[in-house]
């Protein structure tokens, strides 16, 4: 739970257990020694909930806006009223009084009410289009400006699930390798021995039910396929069954330091080959991550896994910036590390032990394929865990920013027009009055003009 590793950890006698940690075989006594608030996931709960009231509430565009446009409203009526009751025509308290409510009426502030909430709503929608949900508006506002982006590994990266890599056969054909391990390895529960099985059945291969299954934990697996004895499992499995793995060291090296899992197969007590078991990119990966260094962010990866793995893909992905083993609390500080330097952050993950650093970074973007926790602490979920959601949901930022800047400037060069008419500026020189009623027409035009420009966003083109 606290890693998001793809493979279980194994645990010995006198090890820390916690949430998730798993029983697979015998007997276990757990002592509890924190409860309660004291518990790994509480003090998780803990940090999300403090890197969400720490967040500075921002100032939108729109409320700093409407504060003066306010003001100067009320202004420009008391004034239109005296001056029209002091120095206007008779009867002057009556002209007084119907200009004043004239600039009220056309200076309604519904356009310039509506100008940021219709954007943000429709991006909103253009944004469930392609699979980006945005929770709120301010992460809308916020990503164009993102210029550094962390990712975790597992489930964001990768498909957080290990699949089969390769098989090195010695003395079989590959598939004949690939049957007598998967035809054992039905019997086990392990995610490794899912990944074997699951690839046989996709080359079809007919598997044999295995007789005498016997499993330890941490080491392998034995048993007898077809009448042949058959071991898969690590180095320490390979001696007890008086096998030298040996001829397969180099590879199995070469194929630990790309990140896989590796398992040696021994069949009638001779070295048969090896399985090599990695957690995949997700097909969308690469292009995601070209893109968003096309884009020119600075792409960070931190993991809870070893350092390996996590060079392993960040080699292949060209990411330059590489944390290992980090623990929850870690992935928070890195996050508070890089803003207080002045970058703008965006955080993606998809596990428990990214919300922290979800909630605490400018933007939190969560992987709708992982968990709950992890979605409610950020504000923006990719829906399949496309991180390409992440190029779409900036341009959707920029469009939409874009977009409510033109209807504040809508809203306002109306109001800048129809404010002084309507307060009789032009009466001096052509008799020229709004009545109450002609301000209101106008006034719902204004409103008008800003949905359909608002509207606009729905067509936004995102096929990058
Ligand atoms: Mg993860």
């Amino acid at each position: 739970m606290l890693t998001g590793e793809p493979v279980p950890v194994e645990k010995s006698q006198g090890a820390t257990v916690i949430g998730a940690t798993m029983n697979g075989s015998g007997g276990l006594v757990i002592r509890a020694t924190k409860v309660g608030s004291e518990t790994v996931l509480a003090q998780i709960v803990q940090l999300v909930a403090q890197a969400q009231r720490s967040r500075a509430p921002m100032q939108r565009m729109a409320d700093k806006v409407a504060f003066w446009f306010v003001l100067a409203v009320f202004a420009v009526a008391i004034a239109t009223f005296f001056i029209w009751g002091f120095m206007g025509p008779a009867p002057s308290w009556t002209y007084a009084v119907l200009n004043a409510v004239s600039v009220l009426i056309i200076a309604c502030p519904c356009a310039l009410g509506l100008a940021t909430p219709m954007s943000i709503m429709v991006a909103m929608g253009r944004g469930a289009h392609v699979g980006v949900l945005f929770r709120d508006a301010e992460a809308i506002e916020r990503l164009r400006r993102i210029d550094t982006v962390i990712v975790d590994k597992t489930g964001t990266l990768t498909e957080g699930k290990p699949a089969f890599r390769t098989a090195i056969p010695v003395s079989l054909t590959e598939d004949e390798l690939l049957r007598l391990a998967a035809s054992l390895d039905q019997a086990s529960e392990h995610p490794l021995a899912d990944a074997i099985v699951a690839e046989a059945r996709r080359r079809n291969l007919v598997l044999e039910a295995p007789d005498g299954f016997e499993s330890s934990t941490g080491i392998g697996v034995r048993g007898r396929v077809a009448g042949q004895a058959i071991a898969i499992g690590n180095t320490a499995l390979m001696k007890e069954v008086g096998v030298d793995p040996a001829p397969l060291g180099a590879d199995a090296e070469k194929l630990r330091l790309e990140g896989a899992s590796v398992m040696f197969v021994a069949v009638d007590g001779a070295l048969a080959g090896l399985l090599a078991v990695a957690d995949p990119l997700k097909a969308s990966t690469p292009a995601a991550i070209a893109a968003l260094h096309a884009a020119g962010l600075s792409i960070v990866m931190a993991t809870g896994d070893g350092l390996t793995t996590a060079h392993a893909v960040a080699r292949v992905l060209g990411i330059d910036e590489v944390h290992g083993e980090v623990r929850p609390q870690d992935k928070i500080a890195l996050v508070q590390r890089l803003r207080a330097q002045g970058h703008r952050v965006a955080m993606a993950g998809d596990g428990i032990n990214d919300a922290p650093a979800l909630a605490g970074a400018d933007v939190g973007i969560a992987m709708g394929t992982g968990t709950d926790v992890a979605m409610s602490s950020a504000q923006v979920t990719l829906v399949k865990g496309d991180l390409r959601g992440i190029i779409r949901a900036r341009a959707i930022s920029a469009a939409t920013v874009a977009n409510m800047k033109q209807n504040l400037g809508f809203a306002f060069l109306y109001n800048a027009l129809g404010v002084p008419i309507a307060a009789g500026v032009l009466y001096p020189l052509t008799g020229l009055l709004l009545t109450p009623m002609i301000a209101a027409l106008a006034m719902s035009l204004s409103s008008v003009s800003v949905v359909a420009n608002a509207l606009r966003l729905g067509t936004l083109d995102l096929d990058q």
